[in-house]
């Protein structure tokens, strides 16, 4: 709590009493706490792949250059790390505009199935490696108000998700279904799950339930927060259930018409 304290002084200038004002700052507290867990999450993140790559920089001019062995295999590692470090700096910039105060969706009649479809010939490729069927279905109309860039992007971070958490020769299943008001879509693997415990913290910027596997996968931990905040300015309800070793259902209920904005209390 802040507390203000006036004395109320009377026309006999004696004091007549005194106003106390107290104020919950919990919240302020909690969102302070929060922006310095994220900077040193974000240093952190910056850090390591810097490290990485000046370390393989400084081996190969202290003379590992010599071998055209270690040459190739550092070199590719530099590549490797400077293209996580370009596409964390890219997902960084993307959230903090999604969350900056003037971000604003372009508003247009999207067709869901239409970018269901882009998204799987654009993530074919990386499916197609790991032998798993990339299938979209659809039942009932899939059109909605909403972003279409912003959509596929949602689509794109779930889909990707989905293939890399999902070992070889699984299904990813893209499902469009129409509702009474909204167009579910619905991201469904046959992969490696999440546990309940984890559930709650899994659209926390940088969380991952595996820190190695999610390097590995070229995972930059905020592919779910951006989705989270695209889904809240749809005022699109986001839901996951999943079951370990089983498989994971991302669902996401977009509604067909556009919602007013809530007036401010
Ligand atoms: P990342 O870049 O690490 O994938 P995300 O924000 O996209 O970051 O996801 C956060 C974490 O949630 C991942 O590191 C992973 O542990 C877990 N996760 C996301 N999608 C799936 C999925 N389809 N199956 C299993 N785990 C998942």
């Amino acid at each position: 709590f802040d507390v203000y304290a006036a004395p109320i002084i009377g026309s006999n200038d004696k004091l007549r009493g005194i106003v106390l004002v107290f104020h919950d700052i919990t919240d302020l507290k909690k969102l302070e706490q929060a922006r310095k867990d994220f900077v040193a999450n974000v240093s952190h993140e910056l850090k390591t792949p810097v490290t990485s790559l000046k370390g393989f920089t400084e081996t190969l001019l202290a003379g590992a250059m010599e071998s055209p062995e270690h040459r190739e295999k550092f070199l590719t590692i530099i590549a490797k790390e400077s293209d996580r470090l370009e596409v964390l700096i890219s997902d960084l910039l993307e959230l903090s505009k999604i969350e900056g105060s003037h971000f604003q969706l372009d508003w247009q009649r999207v067709n869901l199935y239409t970018l269901a479809e882009e998204v799987k010939l654009m993530l074919q490729d990386k499916a197609d490696k790991k032998k798993i069927a990339l299938t979209v279905k659809a039942a009932g109309n899939p059109e909605v108000d909403g972003d279409p860039g912003r959509i596929k992007q949602i689509m794109i971070n779930l889909v990707n998700n989905a293939l890399s958490y999902t070992p070889e020769a699984g299904e990813v299943t893209i499902r469009l279904k129409e509702q009474a008001e909204t167009v579910v879509l619905e991201v469904e693997d046959t992969g490696i799950g999440i546990s309940k415990k984890e559930l709650p913290r899994l659209f926390e910027r940088f969380y991952r339930v595996d820190r190695a596997r999610s390097r590995n996968s070229g995972g930059t931990g905020l592919g779910l927060a951006i989705v989270k905040h695209l889904a809240e300015a749809h005022k699109a309800k986001l839901d996951v259930t999943s079951e370990v070793n089983k498989g994971t259902t991302f669902k996401l209920a977009f509604y067909k018409e556009r919602q007013e904005d809530k007036k401010e209390k």
